[in-house]
């Protein structure tokens, strides 16, 4: 069987008004099967726990179908070049953890986890890096907190990994890079040959006008017999 693993990335109160379309849709279409990759405190300006209305809408949409992954913290690099060159090179200014050191990371994974609990109450079992990068030390510190961790074409369970393409329709809303990401992935939609697929759904996405495709994607994998899962579903 082959499975599909809807990822709703970004989820922080700097994107609610795109977070509420998505979820609207979703709702629509009774999905309620989806991993919630949540950034505790965006841009260190926007922490999880400030904005009443979004932990509302996150606290609805948290399930016993749906799991929160925890996305970084800030999910924006400190390196000034980086910064600079972001959206010029992709979306350079978001890969937090190639920037930090590693006992920075750590400190950065302790907060959001901590941010997290006092919120909704739970734990994440899981991690993905903004934009699936991080440095190499990464992953030893991540064993110690979480069962998996996601990079954009693997999701690692630490003694095992399983190969899953990545379905992405945002290049970082740089007019070529999204057109092209949608391009690929839409053709990805159709012809892959991996058994677990994961659809990334970017408020992004929202922004630059891919979502509708997007959807479209779903409900096309859906109709030809994917079945939603969870990252965790695959742990042993
Ligand atoms: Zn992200």
């Amino acid at each position: 069987m082959k499975k599909l693993i809807i990822s709703i990335h970004d989820v922080t109160p700097y994107f609610l008004p795109e977070l509420k379309v998505i979820f609207q849709e979703l709702d629509q279409l009774k999905i309620k099967k989806y991993d919630l990759l949540i950034v505790p405190n965006w841009d260190k300006k926007y922490p999880i726990n400030q904005n009443k209305e979004f932990v509302k809408l996150i606290k609805k949409h948290l399930t016993r179908d749906s799991r929160l992954v925890l996305h970084g913290y800030s999910h924006q690099s400190e390196n000034k070049l980086h910064q600079k060159l972001n959206g010029i090179i992709g979306p350079s200014g978001a890969i937090e953890y190639v920037s930090v050191s590693e006992k920075e990371a750590e400190k950065r994974i302790n907060d959001g986890l901590k941010i997290i609990k006092e919120t909704f109450h739970v734990k994440p079992l899981g991690f993905v890096p903004p934009v699936w990068v991080m440095s190499m030390g990464m992953s030893k510190i991540l064993k110690k907190y979480f069962a998996y961790y996601t990079t954009y074409f693997t999701i690692h369970y630490f003694s095992f990994k399983i190969r899953s393409a990545t379905l992405c329709y945002t290049g970082g809303e740089i007019y070529l890079f999204d057109k092209l990401m949608l391009f690929l992935s839409s053709v990805r939609a159709r012809f892959t040959r991996n058994k677990v697929v994961q659809l990334a759904i970017h408020p992004d996405d929202v922004r630059i006008g891919s979502f509708e495709t997007e959807i479209k994607d779903l409900k096309s994998l859906l109709k030809r017999g994917w079945q939603l899962s969870l990252y965790e579903d695959f742990i042993k």
